[in-house]
């Protein structure tokens, strides 16, 4: 972990470790969220000591085998620096919407005036962009205590930016969210969100992980003062 980010973190543990000698520690309340229309794979790790600052993610960071071709994406620094600090909601979308492990898989294509859609790459009937917007409509209200949402790249249905947009010949025309993710970052603007590849910058990395953090006090700050 940078310096930067191991300062945020100290700073925060400091924090609440004084709340804590002092006997006002108004912690969040993680049993808030049952996220009930979660997947049923989806695992979330109640028994950690930094249990209350939840983050979305896309499951096959976390060494998930749940994309299409049966593997995963596990990502090193997630699963082993931030998943100190972070208990991560691990969310697939295209496994929740049924698609199957393994699967056909999917890309975004654009006909001239129209929104992408995600299409099979083989199969252009199977259109998965309606069943991604309904599941992004299910989960979100479980996620409203989340502080931030990690991105797998790429993804027609995770990619938070830079997603290959295809013609309907197959010919890259533009670039684009994917569908779930688009719909999510709608659902909440104000949400810090990153993906996995721009976490190898450090600046980038940085300000994601002061965004979550500040989040989090805010979340904390709201619930004390409502309290
Ligand atoms: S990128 Fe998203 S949809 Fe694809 S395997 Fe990972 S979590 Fe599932």
């Amino acid at each position: 972990m940078c310096d930067f980010a191991e300062a945020i973190v100290k700073q925060w543990r400091d924090d609440m470790n004084r709340r804590q000698t002092l006997g006002n520690l108004n912690s969040v309340d993680v049993s808030r969220c049952s996220l009930e229309a979660q997947p049923k794979h989806s695992m979330v790790n109640h028994d950690k000591e930094s249990a209350t600052i939840r983050v979305g993610i896309s499951s096959c960071l976390l060494g998930e085998s749940a994309r299409f071709d049966g593997r995963h994406k596990r990502d090193a620094y997630i699963t082993g620096t931030l998943s100190r600090w972070f208990e991560f909601v691990p969310l697939c979308p295209e496994v929740a919407i049924g698609l199957g492990i393994p699967r056909e898989p999917i890309q975004m294509v654009a006909r001239a005036g129209e929104q992408p859609r995600a299409v099979g790459v083989h199969t252009p009937t199977l259109d998965a962009t309606e069943a991604l917007l309904a599941f992004a409509r299910m989960v979100a209200p479980g996620l409203s205590d989340i502080c931030g949402y990690i991105f797998k790249s790429g993804s027609p249905s995770c990619g938070m930016q830079g997603v290959v947009i295809h013609s309907p010949t197959g010919a890259p025309v533009a670039r684009g969210s994917g569908i779930f993710a688009q719909a999510l970052m709608e659902r909440y603007p104000l949400l810090p969100v990153e993906e996995e590849s721009r976490l190898g910058d450090p600046l980038l990395r940085e300000r994601f992980i002061e965004r979550v953090f500040a989040c989090h006090r805010h979340r904390e700050q709201t619930l004390k003062n409502s309290g």
